[in-house]
């Protein structure tokens, strides 16, 4: 990508359901960009791993496929928006998934004398999410778990779309369609 793509220190948030392939074209994208993916449930996962009180905090309302309390994700995610690699941007996945979230991280930002540049929502097809989940295989993919997973988002994280959009900060991608064909639709936003 080029130099100049690169130089800017763009402060990025993906949001779609679970399954959408944000995390997967994080991982691209931060390579283009040059800043860090941060994904909150990777975090929480390797909290629960290594057994910390965050992880033994999380465990159980991660299984069945609920969301962690704003207020301790506020703290995790101010920590980790604190540390050096983040002054040249970062691109956020999985954070934020409630209104209360998103005007926490407004509020880290604004103190940090920053602004988020673009949220970028990731449009799959409910089915196409849910038989995608099935075929993979992580603790919380049972299909009732994926079936609340999807709930929550309907109910909690759907309403930052609009939250988002209204700021004028939302763009939307096609994630229904393969993994090559994905990543070139968000380079043309971060081009
Ligand atoms: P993910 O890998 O992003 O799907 O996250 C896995 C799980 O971690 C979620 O189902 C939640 O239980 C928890 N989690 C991750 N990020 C958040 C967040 N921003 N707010 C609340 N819970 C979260």
């Amino acid at each position: 990508m080029a130099a100049e793509a690169r130089a800017k220190a763009w402060r990025i948030v993906f949001l779609g359901p679970p399954g959408c392939g944000k995390g997967t074209q994080a991982s691209i994208l931060k390579e283009d960009l040059g800043i860090p993916a941060i994904a909150t449930g990777d975090m929480l996962r390797e909290a629960v791993a290594a057994g910390t009180s965050l992880g033994d905090k999380v465990k159980g309302i991660m299984a069945a496929g609920d969301l962690v309390g704003d207020d301790l994700m506020a703290e995790v995610v101010e920590d980790r928006l604190g540390r050096d690699d983040t002054a040249g941007g970062f691109l956020l996945d999985g954070y934020p998934r409630t209104v209360s979230q998103a005007e926490t991280l407004e509020g880290i930002l604004t103190r940090q004398g920053q602004a988020l540049d673009r949220v970028v929502l990731f449009r799959v097809p409910e089915a196409v999410l849910v038989s995608r989940a099935l075929g993979r295989k992580r603790a919380d993919d049972r299909e009732d778990v994926i079936r609340e997973r999807l709930r929550v988002y309907r109910e909690k994280t759907e309403p930052l779309v609009e939250y988002y959009s209204k700021r004028s900060l939302l763009d939307e991608i096609d994630g229904d369609r393969s993994i090559e064909d994905v990543t070139p639709q968000l380079r043309r936003l971060f081009g």
